[in-house]
């Protein structure tokens, strides 16, 4: 049985093994596939494993020897999952191999724009401290985050790791989602409709899935009803933001700062208007990518695929 991997590289830069797979099957991995060589790279493998590389309908199409195919992420949006219900593929991703990353990246981001660490570290290195008249100096407002609302969009497995952080520092959660698990509710969080989520969060993330209904949920109508001086955190996919709306936002004062590990087209093209906007630290995807996550992450895509041919998939995204 030949086994594909597509685009091998950021999963495994040579730090893992792909041994696991391996035992399943003959396996051929690419670091990376462009867009015209898929069906070719694909051949007559019967399981593909995709991380970013785009599988769409015409290449389902193409491809009819292909029966599983196995997500290296949590998203999937990559996949178009109803063409491979169509042509009787299986796709599976991995759910929680990165829940603790990407909260604490999160976290990772929003102190940065509370404190501004490294920016003032490099401002003691050029010398403003050595020449400073007072015993201490800051170049940007410093945030104290305690007493502060964190609105929590797409309350699952990340948006509650959140949470539970978020309130360690002291902070009330506001959180949003579609399905609703009211014994989640203590006395510092609660869940809100999207308005008062809106109207109220001090910092608004994102933490839910990028479907045709979440797609540009962050726009120029709902940035105006956000508070003055909101902060947002993206890390979980780009297209959920109207880039140029956060950074007109961004550039007005209405949003304070944003930070944001992921953007609409990856990797970001140079005329991404957060690139110029005021206040807004972009980072390249790297929430997913501690190597105790990655290493979890190719863990559970062996098991996947080990399940599968069993007879027993687990993790399907198109049942
Ligand atoms: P999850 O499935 O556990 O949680 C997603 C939540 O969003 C669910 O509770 C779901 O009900 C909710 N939701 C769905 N539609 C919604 C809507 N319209 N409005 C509000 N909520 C809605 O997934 P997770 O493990 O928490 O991951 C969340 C997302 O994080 C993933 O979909 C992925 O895009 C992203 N992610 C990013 C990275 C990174 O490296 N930056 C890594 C892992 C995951």
């Amino acid at each position: 049985m030949k086994i594909v991997v597509l685009d091998g590289y950021t999963l495994n830069p040579g730090d893992l093994t792909w041994k696991g797979l391996e035992e399943l099957g003959e396996l051929k991995v690419y670091d990376r596939t462009p867009k015209d060589k898929i069906i070719e790279r694909i051949g007559d493998a019967e399981i593909v494993f995709t991380n970013k590389t785009p599988l769409d309908r015409e290449t389902f199409e193409k491809v009819p020897h292909v029966k599983y195919v196995g997500v290296l992420a949590t998203g999937y949006n990559v996949v178009d999952i109803d063409a491979a219900r169509d042509n009787g593929v299986v796709v599976t991703n991995i759910p929680t191999y990165g829940t603790a990353a990407v909260a604490q990246m999160t976290f990772a981001l929003l102190l940065e724009m509370c404190h501004h660490v490294w920016e003032h570290s490099e401002a003691v290195k050029r010398g403003e401290w050595t020449n400073s008249p007072d015993f201490c100096f800051w170049n940007y407002p410093l945030i104290e985050l305690a007493g502060k609302t964190m609105g929590i969009i797409g309350f699952g497995r990340i948006g509650r790791s959140v949470a539970k952080i978020a309130q360690a520092l002291g902070m009330n959660v506001l959180a949003y989602d579609e399905y609703q698990d009211r014994e989640l509710e203590t006395d510092t969080l609660r869940y809100a409709d999207f308005d008062e989520l809106l109207a109220k969060s001090d910092v608004i993330s994102l933490h839910c899935p990028l479907f045709e209904s979440t797609r540009g949920m962050i726009n120029k109508d709902t940035i105006a009803r956000m508070k003055d001086g909101v902060m947002i955190i993206n890390t979980s996919r780009g297209p959920l933001i109207v880039e140029e709306d956060l950074a007109d936002a961004l550039n007005s004062g209405k949003v304070s700062g944003a930070a944001v590990d992921v953007v609409s087209v990856e990797p970001i093209q140079s005329n991404n208007p957060l690139l110029k906007a005021k206040n807004c630290i972009i980072t390249p995807h790297i929430a997913w990518a501690p190597k105790e996550s990655r290493e979890r992450l190719m863990n559970i895509a062996v098991e996947n695929l080990r399940e599968y041919l069993k007879g027993n998939p687990v993790n399907v995204v198109n049942e």
